[in-house]
């Protein structure tokens, strides 16, 4: 099993926080050099300037420019595409224009990253992974335009792996359950959010560490034969009992 990243480019989207930046670490740890992408430029050059062989880079994956730009010369071998954004509120309260802008970033940002990717593996091939979300196979509450934005993602992912499957192109999905974060934390100590933990069969949230192994298996050559996956990674939570 091959699960080294040494010699190889890799390339994370929305790597200033939370999952994204401990992708980051975790590729360069398995010997990448690892390209860390977002909006605040000066946020991942902080953190690239602690990896070793990581470099920062802008990108606003819901800009047509800006995407060109990033990929203007550059080729990736492993492309994690991250860069998401949460939207809660109640679908007849979503307006039409916020609804779009959560497809902006997490299917057609997706897509459009993806592409501009695919165009540099193609004679030689490459791993993309799609970080998508329990969310995008079962629904909740107040959260539509995110699960259908994240089912898409699913779709697009199995789609993609059928017309790149013959440039050597993998394209993958990941779909974390609820990952504690700095961000969340407060909201899984209320009584609403200790319902949903009590929720999920392993009785506990997911930790960045979780998805660590998932994350190199799907990147890297160990998964050599694996196109067109959807791999849960949350404790159970989707085969929950009815
Ligand atoms: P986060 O808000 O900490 O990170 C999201 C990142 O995406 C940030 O770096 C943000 O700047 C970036 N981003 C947003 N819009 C962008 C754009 N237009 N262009 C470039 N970058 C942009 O959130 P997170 O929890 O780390 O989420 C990362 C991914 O994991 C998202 O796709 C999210 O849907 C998914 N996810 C998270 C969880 C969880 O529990 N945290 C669970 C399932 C899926």
């Amino acid at each position: 099993m091959n699960l080294d990243l040494t010699g190889k480019r890799a390339l994370v989207t929305g790597a200033s926080s939370g999952l994204g930046l401990h992708f980051a670490g975790v590729l360069a740890a398995a010997g990448a050099d690892v390209t860390l992408a977002a909006r605040r430029l000066e946020k991942v050059e902080a953190a690239a300037s602690r990896l070793p062989g990581a470099t920062a880079a802008a990108l606003d994956v819901t800009d047509a420019d800006s995407i060109a730009a990033l990929f203007d010369g550059a080729r990736f071998d492993v492309v994690i595409n991250n860069a998401g954004i949460a939207l809660d509120g109640k679908a007849l309260e979503t307006s039409t224009e916020a609804f779009q802008t959560v497809i902006d970033t997490n299917l057609t940002g997706v897509f459009s990253v993806a592409r501009a990717a695919a165009q540099g593996m193609q004679d030689r091939g490459g791993s993309i992974v799609n970080i998508a979300s329990i969310l995008g196979l079962r629904v909740a509450g107040n959260v539509a335009a995110y699960a259908a934005s994240k089912a898409g993602v699913l779709q697009l992912t199995k789609a993609l792996a059928l017309e790149w499957a013959r440039h050597g192109i993998r394209v993958n999905a990941l779909c974390p359950g609820y990952v504690e974060t700095p961000i969340n934390a407060d909201f899984f100590a209320t009584d609403a959010g200790t319902a949903i933990i009590k929720r999920i069969p392993q009785r506990r949230l997911g930790r960045l560490t979780d998805l660590e192994g998932p994350l190199l298996l799907l990147a890297s050559d160990a998964s050599a034969y694996v196109t067109g996956a959807v791999m849960a990674v949350d404790g159970g939570h989707l085969v929950s009992s009815l």
